[in-house]
């Protein structure tokens, strides 16, 4: 069971998400916990850090305003690591699914009750990757809890979860965190310059996890090379798409995240210059650092083809999830936006 050390949030410190922890509070000081939830929403707007502020309050013996105090001996385990009673389960390292090993690990465990005097919580991240049989395994765990478990199950896309394990649980929805909430986060937390931050925000699509990494160093000058890339795809002639894919796929491990925030970046700079295009308001432009190149580059298309190459990129990030080959996926893109062009 992998209890590795996370940071530790309490309920205060998290942002954006009043509505969820208002709702768990509350079930603390009504006593009225439930026995499963199911916290949904994309990827890193707090349900994992929610989550675990949720187990720190529950088995705090000294809490704030239903939050945990931070200081109190189940409180600082909980912090430090090491408290007997809360268990993560998560991928393994290198795995697209969990198994049901990690299940059963959790039912051996369950079987005792609780080390200390609370509850147990048991967190299982990604819990719509569990594995069929896992799930099957988890669902029977579900019917028959023992008492004083707490299961917390997150998950970003519900659509792939056992309904029969969605209707057992609480489900607890977690929204998107607007853009001036995150650009404020980056720059007061994470020391970001203010174009950037706006930027960074703007990509995120409300997913603070997220826009933390585009404000990164790495991504901003990835970022230039995939625009000069796209670039480079619009304006060279098809013959040296192979090569411009072949350098891509050469300057970095093909299993990184590096395709994916790719396309997340070409997407915005077509959607920039649909914006270009309808005469939207530049207010609303994503790329504002090279807002003269999209609307030079604009010129050479249709609202069509616009709309075109974003399903085109759509496609690609939805096949990148279904573990396609990256470089046939970046070649058949290429391929695919470069005719759009061609098509004006
Ligand atoms: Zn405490």
């Amino acid at each position: 069971m992998e209890n590795k050390l996370m940071e530790m949030k309490s309920f205060r410190e998290i942002r954006g998400q009043e509505a969820a922890i208002g709702f768990l509070k509350k079930a603390i000081s009504n006593d009225k916990i439930a026995t499963a939830y199911l916290f949904t929403g994309i990827k890193g707007i707090g349900k994992s850090s929610t989550a675990l502020a949720f187990a720190l309050s529950l088995n705090c013996s000294n809490p704030v305003d239903n939050d945990g105090c931070r200081e109190c001996q189940s409180c600082r385990r909980m912090i430090n690591g090491n408290h007997p009673d809360l268990l993560i389960i998560d991928l393994r390292e290198k795995k697209d699914s969990i198994a049901i090993e990690q299940i059963r690990d959790i039912n051996r465990e369950i079987s005792f009750p609780p080390a200390l005097d609370g509850y147990r919580v048991i967190i299982i991240k990604s819990a719509e990757k569990m594995t069929v049989e896992a799930a099957n395994a988890f669902l029977k765990t579900l019917e028959e809890p023992p008492s004083n478990n707490i299961f917390i199950l997150n998950a970003a896309d519900t659509g792939q979860l056992l309904p029969t394990i969605i209707s057992r649980c609480q489900k607890i929805y977690f929204r998107p965190i607007n853009e001036r909430e995150i650009e404020e986060f980056l720059i007061n937390n994470n020391d970001v310059d203010e174009a950037r931050a706006k930027i960074a925000a703007r990509l995120s699509e409300g997913s603070i996890g997220q826009a933390k990494i585009f404000a990164q160093d790495d991504f901003f000058s990835d970022r230039i090379d995939w625009i000069t890339m796209l670039h480079n795809v619009i304006t060279s002639p098809f013959a040296s798409l192979f090569d411009i894919a072949q350098k891509f796929i050469n300057k970095g491990n093909p299993k990184d995240n590096r395709m994916n925030l790719m396309l997340r970046v070409w997407r915005s700079l077509y959607r920039d210059m649909l914006l270009i295009k309808y005469g939207g308001l530049q207010d609303f432009i994503i790329n504002f650092d090279f807002k003269e190149q999209l609307e030079s580059s604009s010129s050479a298309f249709t609202i069509d083809g616009l709309l075109q190459s974003i399903s085109i990129i759509v496609r690609a990030e939805r096949d990148l999830m279904a573990n396609l080959n990256v470089l046939f996926l970046i070649e058949r893109s290429l391929f695919a936006l470069k005719r759009v062009v061609n098509s004006a």
